[in-house]
């Protein structure tokens, strides 16, 4: 897809291309790198079949579009990707810490799993826990999270916020186990632990679960999210479409013009 023009700003880079050489050389750099990223991502593919804990705050209609894939691909952005990748490096580091703690020899914290994955085929539901650790005997999901200074305070000061409790309320769910979250300032690199307060959303995760698989079963679309809609890569799609059957759609319609 083309660039949307940024008029004379554009023509005025293109100029200044053409008098300094070296700046179209590292132009050519971050282009070629950032298409490397977003090539890598179309060869691995981009989108989950399931539903995963990390996006269950989404409304039911979100998900619709997700699993049904009836709207563009959005995602494929290289700057968002390197976030992403970011947090995965992130999260190779606590996987280290965690097998560390085995040469302690220190009974009171036992690390039972790191990468847990999870699937529940008659929910379509499946994840990947950063870790379950025992700690002085009782088992706990464990979560690790990076966060700037000013959401790091925040979370210290209130918890984390709806999306995260969903999140964690998604891992109890499967296996029962309270879920900690372990957040790591990204300024300072200081840590805080706190065991997550999800148990008022742990009882709605299956009715949520239940909910999506039974519209994207009888091709029903779920009526609007309540949240969200600010930072949904299907708001075109979704205003153009009405809340009934798919089959009852106009082509039109569904590919969006
Ligand atoms: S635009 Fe809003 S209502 Fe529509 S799918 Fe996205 S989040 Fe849901």
């Amino acid at each position: 897809m083309g660039k949307k023009s940024n008029g004379w700003a554009d023509i005025l880079t293109k100029v200044q291309r053409v008098a300094n050489p070296e700046t179209r050389v590292t132009d050519v750099l971050v282009e070629v790198l950032e298409n490397a990223i977003v090539h890598r991502q179309k060869t691995d593919g981009w989108r989950s079949t399931h539903v995963h804990p990390s996006n269950l705050w989404r409304g039911e209609r979100w998900w619709y579009f997700y699993l049904t894939q009836v709207a563009e691909k959005g995602e494929e952005n290289a700057h968002s990707l390197r976030r992403m990748q970011n947090g995965t490096k992130a999260h190779e580091r606590i996987d280290k810490y965690l097998q560390d703690t085995e040469l302690l020899k220190d009974v009171r914290v036992k690390v039972v799993a790191i990468e847990h994955y999870f699937k529940n085929e008659t929910l379509n539901f499946s994840g990947r826990i950063d870790a379950v650790v025992e700690i002085l005997g009782t088992l706990y999901n464990l979560e690790f999270k990076t966060a700037k200074s000013s959401v790091f305070k925040s979370v210290q000061k209130s918890g984390p916020s709806s999306d995260y409790l969903w999140q964690a309320a998604g891992y109890t769910y499967m296996n029962g186990y309270p879920t900690i979250f372990l957040y790591e300032n990204k300024d300072t690199q200081e840590w805080y632990a706190m065991i997550v307060k999800s148990n008022d959303y742990v009882p709605k995760v299956e009715a949520k679960l239940k909910a999506i698989k039974e519209a994207v079963t009888t091709k029903q679309v779920p009526p609007l999210c309540d949240t969200g809609c600010n930072t949904c890569k299907f708001v075109q799609h979704c205003a153009t479409v009405q809340r009934q059957p798919m089959e009852a759609l106009s082509s039109d319609a569904l590919s969006g013009h």
